[in-house]
């Protein structure tokens, strides 16, 4: 469950809404109560601290969010761990950055250290490590960083708490004809674009970072939910059937490692490749340096880069087994003149096919 900024605080006095919490707590430990599994990613570090900080209204400078976000993520752990402790609950804190999502070491130490919580009890809270995180390297906004750790975890459902109710047809602030729309088999391009704007002046999510979210979780078999947060105990109020937008989850999920490589939020580069390998790849096949025209972008051995068509479309995803140098001076060539080239017997796909996961229409995350 993903918690947004603008919900736990009070946008009038800049402390959190304890008594709305409260409920959400509730809701928790009542999921709890019937054996749901739940780990909560919460907003909010950097709307507390910046009041504590008393730093003027209005966009901060990325080092005053961060140092903000130091500040306002020691309130949030507290208030969690306050509402928590009168049921017995453990919670434990976890940070993240991007990079501890997109490179896959980092991505398979984080997932095992959540798995370990939940089997210890324990509810972790998540947040995106905003104090160490630069402008290049960030989440930048919790609905992403909650469908990546929604992947992480294998979870079955993310329920994204909003200031709107579901996605719209038009932004309903501005066209009274606008309708909610309940269920979403499928992203389409049209509905990718009903998610243009309407962020919110506390968080920094709107509709379109939803719907990105919503790719990457529906593409690991994770159904997704948007609902309004605002009321008390918004999550009881969702199983009684308040309005939502359900998100359902792909029938056939690729498997975790294919998962991961197309929820990739940042590939390190990309390989423009040729017709006739666009084509190979489609009907299965791996990416031979032979169909590979050009290389962009610096990645190591094992990073993960996009495939990009004649076009310029990006058409795969893959980890990659040659550095951008590597690629570069391989590329067009025959894999029998790899070695000669390289000066080592390296694979003889540029990316092999089970590290390649060639994106539908609608799979691309960026
Ligand atoms: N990580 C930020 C914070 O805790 C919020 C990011 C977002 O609004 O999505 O303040």
């Amino acid at each position: 469950m993903k918690v947004g900024s603008a919900l736990l605080v009070d946008q009038s006095t800049g402390q959190v809404n304890r008594p709305w919490l409260g409920t959400l707590v509730d809701d928790l430990l009542w999921l709890r109560a019937r054996k749901q599994e739940v780990v909560l990613v919460s907003s909010g570090a950097i709307a507390l601290g910046r009041r504590e900080l008393r730093l003027a209204p209005g966009p901060l400078a990325l080092e005053q969010s961060q140092a903000a976000a130091a500040v306002g993520q020691i309130a949030l752990a507290h208030i969690y761990k306050e509402l928590f402790a009168t049921a017995g609950v453990t919670v434990a804190q976890v940070l993240l950055t991007l990079e501890d999502s997109e490179q896959r070491r980092r991505y398979l130490n984080a997932r095992a250290t959540l798995s370990q919580l939940i089997e210890l009890g324990a509810l972790p809270v998540i947040n995106e490590n905003d104090t160490v995180a630069t402008t290049e390297i960030r989440y930048g906004d919790n609905d992403r960083l909650a469908a990546r750790v929604a992947q992480m975890v294998s979870a079955d459902c993310l329920l994204l708490l909003s200031d709107v109710s579901g996605l719209y047809t038009a932004d309903p602030n501005l066209d009274p004809a606008a309708r909610l729309i309940p269920e979403i088999r499928e992203i389409t391009p049209g509905i990718a674009a009903m998610g243009g704007g309407s962020a919110s002046a506390v968080g920094s999510g709107g509709m379109a970072t939803k719907i990105a979210a919503a790719k990457i979780a529906t593409a690991a078999g994770c159904a997704m939910a948007i609902t309004a947060g605002a009321p008390l105990h918004p999550v009881r109020r969702l199983e009684e059937g308040a309005d939502c937008s359900w998100f359902l989850p792909a029938q056939n999920p690729e498997n975790a490692r294919k998962q991961w490589i197309a929820g990739s939020l940042r590939p390190s580069g990309a390989v423009a490749i040729d017709v006739g390998a666009a084509q190979a790849l489609r009907s299965g096949k791996s990416l031979l340096p032979a169909g590979v025209v050009s290389v962009r972008g610096r990645f190591g051995r094992g990073d993960t880069v996009s495939v990009l068509d004649a076009g310029g479309a990006e058409i795969a995803r893959g980890m990659i087994a040659y550095s951008d140098e590597e690629a570069a001076r391989i590329a067009g060539k025959r894999s029998a003149e790899i070695e000669a080239i390289v000066g080592f017997r390296g694979r003889a796909e540029m990316i092999h096919r089970d590290n390649l996961v060639v994106l539908r229409g609608d799979l691309a995350t960026t």
